[in-house]
């Protein structure tokens, strides 16, 4: 029931890339992500942040480039049902010591479905048994011939342990966002989807959003699915407080009358009457259709 609105292109301009990294477990996901946000961010700014966390906001050749931490595959296929594909590029990382897995095929056909470019990170090349031309030749073998057998994928060695090959990963990212030509009208109501909410003590829901139009501002009234509320205040991947998030930027909002469903979109609407009404209805409709279910 998300209005479609029309679309004034005239505002447009280029929006940063959001990249989801995937892969079968152990092969180097959260290793790959935590490598490239702690080389990517000022010792200064990083002050103390060592956790891991689920989106955040780099810098390469001063243009920006958003990760996702997807918690499995389940939620990706999750906010892809529910038409809130927030990825425009996906990583498949595949360990170079142990080639492709039963994980690895698993995402290889997700990321087909979700019709985004792909890259695939080979990781932990620093290691002994590090194989490039079988993880190559695996990943032929499903369709997904490197550029330099004549394919149309591209694979970078990389090691999330000494770095080697993230510059390679980020610039790639950003010449395959250059082919995408991305596009997003920052002045528009701002759209975010929602990655991760939870109810945090002393701070009540906390939505991580990716914005994926407009620009969300502190005030703002928001509906996302059935929740509604002002946002109160933005936190931005440092930790930082924010007055507004721009396009593909990611942060923690605080506000919502309820912890949102990962997947769901944050719409800003024009008046906190507008928003409590299209979500009351929403939850009305909600109910009224367990309730049909449950009585059939
Ligand atoms: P995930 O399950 O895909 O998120 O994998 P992790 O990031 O948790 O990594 C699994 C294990 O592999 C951990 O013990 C990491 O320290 C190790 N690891 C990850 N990347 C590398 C790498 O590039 N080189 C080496 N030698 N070890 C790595």
């Amino acid at each position: 029931d998300y209005q479609e609105e029309e679309i004034d292109e005239s505002n447009f301009v280029t929006r940063p890339p959001v990249v989801t990294i995937m892969g079968h477990v152990d092969h180097g996901k959260t290793s790959l992500l935590d490598k490239i946000r702690s080389s990517k961010t000022a010792a200064s700014e990083a002050g103390g942040i060592t956790q891991h966390i689920t989106a955040y906001t780099i810098k390469q050749n001063n243009q920006k480039i958003t990760f996702v931490d997807t918690p499995g595959h389940a939620a990706f296929s999750a906010m892809r049902a529910r038409g809130a594909s927030v990825t425009d590029i996906v990583i498949i990382v595949v360990a170079a010591d142990d080639g492709v897995k039963q994980q690895t095929e698993e995402v290889i056909s997700h990321a087909k479905a979700a019709n985004c470019p792909i890259i695939v990170a080979v990781n932990k090349m620093d290691k002994e048994g590090a194989n490039m031309d079988m993880v190559k030749a695996q990943m032929a073998e499903r369709d997904m011939t490197p550029v330099d057998w004549g394919g149309e994928i591209e694979f970078i060695p990389v090691s999330a342990k000494t770095g080697e090959g993230i510059d390679d990963l980020l610039e790639n990212i950003l010449l395959q966002s250059e082919i995408l030509e991305l596009s997003a009208d920052p002045e528009a109501k701002a759209k975010a989807t929602v990655v991760e909410a939870s109810l945090e003590k002393g701070r009540g829901p906390v939505a991580t959003v990716i914005v994926q139009n407009g620009t969300l501002r502190v005030g703002d009234n928001i509906v996302c699915d059935t929740t509604y509320g002002r946002v109160k205040a933005i936190t931005n991947d440092l930790g930082k407080q924010v007055k507004e998030l721009g396009l593909s930027e990611t942060g923690r909002v605080l506000g919502l009358n309820e912890v949102p469903v990962s997947g769901t979109i944050m719409v800003a609407q024009d008046s906190d009457k507008e928003a409590k009404d299209i979500a009351t209805t929403r939850a009305e409709h909600a109910r009224a259709k367990e309730l049909s279910k449950s009585t059939k």
